[in-house]
């Protein structure tokens, strides 16, 4: 069962004190490619193994067959001639969730042929138990019961990811990028120390590296700075995950898959590489600005003179919502006079079509008189706990982008980020303006 409140033992301090501890280490796609690198993270596995710590190990399925088998299932329904490209979505995840069979089963046997006592288990297997919304399904419970009991006879859990089983005992899967998820409600549910996430880069970075060569790498990062560095667009892990360590305490640290693993050092006391990202509390020097993140392909839309009055803002994101469209910043003018505004907000670039032809439908009820859309735009976001309690750090971000000459279309801020809307074509002058001037390229 997943703790429902923070259990004591995940507050250990970073690194682990006790000689032995229990760890979730979790791999990417990427990180099990083909098969000589699932030997390498056979050997990762074992070294931990080896340095006395119990083990559970989460997979993704290889890298790009996730996205073959979601073809595959999109492609079906045509083939058999039918028009629409409508499928049930509870075959699309017994398709789908069947990579991850295939790396959890390889792994495991790579680690029997190291001398490793290991067995894979399936999300139903364990169970992970998951709502009934195939395709993003949430997980709701996980028995860790039976994966404590062997791994304290020295037995590796192999557990694949992404997968669990729904309300109709069918298998659900947790929407893309979902093995960040099981990994981490792994954790909870077994009550492990920490969650390494083990991917084809070193850790979170203050921005994105292949815009920024100057980003550094973040050693530490609070549960809040990194939720909002994933759901603003740094694609490390996926946004839930970050959402249910936040709620169960559990650490996770990200790290590379891609260093020799006879090299790291899994003894007490030692610190690897890596990103940790934790409670606030465990991080000393807070930085009033932690990093920059910004997502492409979006789209804003504006609706001119919309008339002010109660139930508008209701007309326009209800039918919105209906429709699926993901609405992210909105911003509302204060009439002049009381009787009209105007409401600009963005969506996904992929659902503008969509989007513009919901909002047509409900032109009568919500009564606007024009409908401006712009594609093509880029959110760039500045985040960091710090900012409650400093004065003056949107104005410096501003001021940097006037000094470079990129407009700003849309604003909007939370307590510890700005989210500012520009043209996709200032999108890298702006990240590397924001990560320079609050010297985040600074050692
Ligand atoms: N294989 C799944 C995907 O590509 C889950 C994951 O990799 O986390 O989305
Ligand atoms: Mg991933």
């Amino acid at each position: 069962m997943l703790p429902t409140s923070r259990s004591p033992v995940l507050a250990v301090p970073f690194p682990v004190k006790q000689s032995m501890s229990r760890l979730v280490m979790k791999f990417g796609g990427t990180s099990v490619a083909n098969l000589d690198l699932i030997r390498n993270v056979a050997a990762h596995v074992k070294r931990e193994a080896d340095a006395g710590h119990q083990v559970a190990v989460a997979v993704s399925a290889m890298a790009g067959k996730t996205n073959e088998l979601v073809d595959w299932v999109q492609t079906m329904p045509q083939i058999a001639g039918q028009n629409a490209p409508f499928f049930d979505a509870r075959e699309y995840d017994t398709v789908v969730a069947s990579g991850e069979q295939v790396t959890a089963g390889l792994l495991a046997i790579a680690l029997q042929s190291m001398g490793v006592e290991a067995r894979s288990w399936l999300g139903w297997q364990i169970p992970v138990r998951t709502n009934g919304i195939h395709g993003s399904a949430r997980i709701e419970e996980i028995d860790g019961s039976e994966i404590i009991n062997r791994m304290g006879r020295g037995q590796v859990a192999v557990v694949a990811g992404f997968q669990g089983v729904g309300p109709d005992n069918r298998i659900a899967t947790l929407g893309r990028g979902g093995s960040d998820t099981s990994a981490v409600g792994l954790a909870a549910a077994i009550k492990a120390d920490r969650c390494d996430i083990y991917t084809d880069v070193d850790g979170v970075y203050t921005t994105d590296p292949r815009i920024e060569p100057k980003a550094r790498r973040l050693s530490r990062i609070s549960f809040e700075e990194m939720l909002e560095m994933a759901s603003l667009g740094a694609k490390v892990l996926q946004v839930r995950s970050v959402e249910l360590a936040k709620v169960h305490g559990v650490r996770i640290f990200v790290r590379s898959s891609f260093d020799d693993p006879q090299l790291i050092d899994s003894s007490p006391g030692s610190t690897p590489p890596g990103t940790l990202i934790c409670d606030e509390d465990e991080i000393v020097e807070q930085q009033v600005v932690t990093g920059i993140a910004y997502a492409k392909d979006e789209a804003q839309i504006s609706l001119r003179r919309v008339s002010d009055k109660p139930g508008v803002a209701a007309a326009v994101f209800g039918p919105l919502a209906e429709a699926n469209v993901n609405v992210d910043m909105i911003v509302q003018n204060v009439s002049e006079d009381g009787s009209v505004t105007d409401m600009t907000f963005t969506v996904p670039d992929g659902d503008l079509e969509k989007a513009a032809s919901v909002l047509e439908q409900a032109r009568d009820e919500i009564g606007f008189e024009v409908l401006q859309s712009d594609p093509g735009m880029v959110k760039v976001s500045v985040i960091g706990v710090g900012m409650r309690s400093h004065a003056g750090v949107a104005s410096t971000a501003f001021k940097s982008l006037s000094e470079h000459g990129v407009n700003i279309r849309a604003i909007t801020t939370s307590e510890i980020k700005i989210s500012i809307l520009i043209d996709a074509a200032y999108a890298e002058l702006a990240v590397r303006a924001l990560h320079s001037v609050y010297g985040l390229d600074k050692e």
